[in-house]
């Protein structure tokens, strides 16, 4: 992170660059001439102890060569500064060449020297230093603000390699300075002992804009090409030891950063009421979000910390399923969000997108636990590892992993796959999708990826079907329903088939031999021979078509492939429940307890049409019911369909129906209701 001293305790007084006053040499003498002597401050506003951390932060090498440096200067002169903060009044060598002249303390000009007075301010010609003294000495200067400490990044292309993602934030460093276009930039630069810095200035609001400037040790002068938000570029392949560069910027407008885990939200407050900007950087400890000051304003006015901490979780809970945590692979690097203008939400080379419409959702804490799938999606798709999990026709599925655990740890009671009120086949009805998937996928037996669906459509013109997403991410779920949340094996089971997934050579592999290969990591995770589950729900099972995605390809999977895995998991035991592909979070309370059903045949049943409403007063820990035409099984009933607290299921019966019977996690099955066939 940018500011140092955000990520430390507070210090006393402004403290800038003061967490590293350890790590940096004290050389402070013969920096400037007279430093050390004359301790007279005069000047009243600048405490003693800021005085002591500001003279021991000074680098020798940089002022040793300060004057040199100003004559390099190349683009000088000419520029407006914006009025608010820099005086209004260009930059020029000759003006800098105050920087020799004993009036600030070090070669950052972050503050005046002790024996300089209000006289001698005045008497300085050139009008922006004359400008930036009077500041200091009026204490108009935001000095914490300017003073900034770059450190490195892994380069964004390395990280995403290395983890197999989209890429993470190209905006680490934030300045919180925001520049006019046309606007001289003065900032100073420390010794980056041989590394590369670029100050990019980047406008994320309404009109666009992106620029970037090489930095140089000392003093740079940089004509703004765009209005926007600076960015200190700092990625380098040697990112593990390259050195933290100081620097400040004694130009431009203060924005600010708001820092999760420092700034509170008093900071928040003042940061949207003063910005001079569209937009904030607000940085958590696993993300970055650029979001506009109106909306924030309106939807979140006063919780800043709480609306960075949700997303850091949201984050961290997505590395964790990624086995970023349990294989200590978790980047310093941050994921990054920003608004956009235009479209909804979408995940691109960028970060994530989401319309400042969207802000009353996703920019607001007190509704984010109900609304974050769209977050964990467009998140999610940056951190969907490609391709050994991201094959053909998951592209919007496998991100979705993350979206329903997510969906699952911050608002159990409303899930997107269990509780959603959608027409699954049997009218409107809460659980309509998980149905579809039980009827589709289980019952049917349709080929996973192309299961029928509420969603399911035509893909138009000489393009495959497009079938339903939700109903794909239903087995996903479920096998980290049944190993996470009811605890039957392996939490891990994602974060090491994730694992496997970035580490596995993929090279030539086609769509078909992923997913299997998926489904063997699967079992090798799990430790388990989950091959009856992959074929019941359709992913072990011969394919050979068509199917749709943003790049639609040919899913092949051969009756030899699906025997060569079956003969592969044989060396694992079964799973301790044969009907994992029944489990929802309506149900997994069941799984992980072994609650065996209950309930008093023909009790508590009424009914109700085509329907029979199942009452769990009487009928307890069923996982489904399953609906029969004398041996025919005709539907599959999620526990709780219909219901918004699970105190009873609608069970589809259509005419010619015989019974309902009632089926527990093991297995086996309770008549409820009608009659089972003579033998
Ligand atoms: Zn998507």
């Amino acid at each position: 992170m940018f500011c140092e001293r955000h990520y430390t305790a507070p210090v006393k007084g402004d403290g800038q660059f003061f967490s590293l006053g350890l790590s940096v040499p004290c050389h402070t003498k013969g920096l400037f001439p007279g430093h050390g002597r004359g301790r007279a401050f005069f000047l009243e506003t600048i405490p003693e102890t800021e005085q002591y951390y500001l003279t021991n932060m000074i680098f020798s090498p940089l002022l040793k060569k300060g004057v040199l440096l100003l004559a390099l200067c190349g683009v000088l002169g000419g520029g407006v500064l914006s009025a608010q903060e820099a005086g209004g009044a260009p930059i020029t060598e000759e003006g800098l060449k105050a920087l020799d002249s004993n009036v600030f303390a070090n070669e950052y000009m972050l503050a005046l020297k002790p024996n300089v007075t209000r006289d001698r301010i005045a008497r300085i010609k050139d009008p922006f230093v004359r400008g930036l003294a009077t500041r200091m000495a009026e204490k108009k200067f935001d000095r914490k603000a300017r003073a900034l400490t770059a450190e490195p990044y892994e380069p964004v292309k390395d990280l995403a390699e290395r983890l197999r993602t989209s890429q993470y934030s190209k905006f680490e460093n934030p300045t919180g300075i925001f520049f006019e276009e046309g606007e001289d930039v003065l900032l100073v630069m420390g010794d980056p002992k041989g590394e590369k810095l670029n100050l990019v200035i980047h406008n994320f609001g309404r009109d666009g804009g992106h620029s970037s400037y090489p930095l140089k040790e000392g003093v740079n002068i940089i004509r703004a090409k765009n209005k926007g938000l600076g960015y200190i570029e700092y990625f380098t392949p040697n990112y593990k030891k390259a050195p933290k560069v100081h620097l400040s910027i004694l130009s431009g407008k203060v924005n600010g950063v708001f820092v999760g885990g420092v700034s509170k939200n008093s900071d928040w407050k003042k940061m949207l009421e003063n910005s001079p900007t569209e937009v904030v950087d607000i940085v958590g400890s696993r993300v970055h979000l650029v979001y506009p000051v109106e909306e924030l304003k309106q939807f979140c006015p006063d919780k800043g910390e709480e609306l960075i901490a949700l997303y850091d979780r949201i984050i961290g809970m997505e590395q964790q399923i990624m086995g970023l945590y349990k294989y200590r692979m978790l980047p310093k690097n941050r994921m990054f969000g920003r608004v956009i203008w235009n479209g909804f939400m979408h995940a691109d080379g960028t970060g994530a997108a989401f319309h400042n419409g969207t802000m009353k959702e996703v920019g607001n804490p007190d509704r984010i636990p109900g609304s974050a799938w769209g977050i964990a999606h467009e998140f999610g798709h940056v951190n969907q590892v490609r391709p050994a999990m991201k094959w053909v026709s998951t592209g919007e599925v496998t991100n979705n992993i993350y979206s329903a655990y997510v969906n699952y740890m911050l608002n159990p009671s409303s899930m997107r796959l269990e509780h959603e009120r959608i027409n699954g086949g049997d009218g409107n009805m809460i659980g309509g999708r998980f149905n579809a998937y039980l009827n589709n996928g289980i019952l049917k037996g349709e080929n996973w990826l192309v299961q029928s669906g509420p969603d399911k459509r035509s893909g138009g013109d000489n393009r495959p079907m497009v079938h339903d997403h939700f109903v794909k991410l239903a087995p996903l779920w479920q096998l980290e329903l049944y190993f996470k949340v009811a605890g039957k094996g392996n939490p891990d089971f994602y974060p090491d088939i994730f694992y496997k997934a970035i580490k596995m050579d993929t090279r030539g592999k086609k769509d078909g031999e992923l997913q299997l290969a998926f489904m063997k990591n699967a079992c090798d995770a799990a430790r388990q021979d989950l091959t009856d589950f992959f074929r019941k729900t359709g992913m072990l099972k011969p394919i050979d078509q068509e199917l749709d995605d943003y790049t639609c390809a040919r899913m092949t999977i051969t009756e030899a492939d699906c025997k060569n895995l079956i003969a592969y998991a044989r060396k694992y035991k079964k799973p301790e429940s044969p009907v994992i592909y029944y489990i929802s979070v309506n149900s997994a309370e069941a799984y992980k307890n072994r609650l065996p059903v209950r309930g008093v045949y023909n009790q508590g049943v009424t009914e109700q049409g085509n329907r029979r409403i199942v009452s769990h007063d009487v009928w307890k820990n069923a996982v489904v019911f399953e609906t029969y035409k004398d041996r025919e099984m005709v539907r599959i009933t999620m526990v709780g369909t219909d219901s918004r607290d699970n105190s009873s299921t609608t069970v589809p019966y259509p005419e010619g129906s015989t019974r309902i019977e009632a089926v527990s996690w093991d297995g086996r099955r309770t008549l409820v209701y009608g009659k089972r066939p003579a033998k």
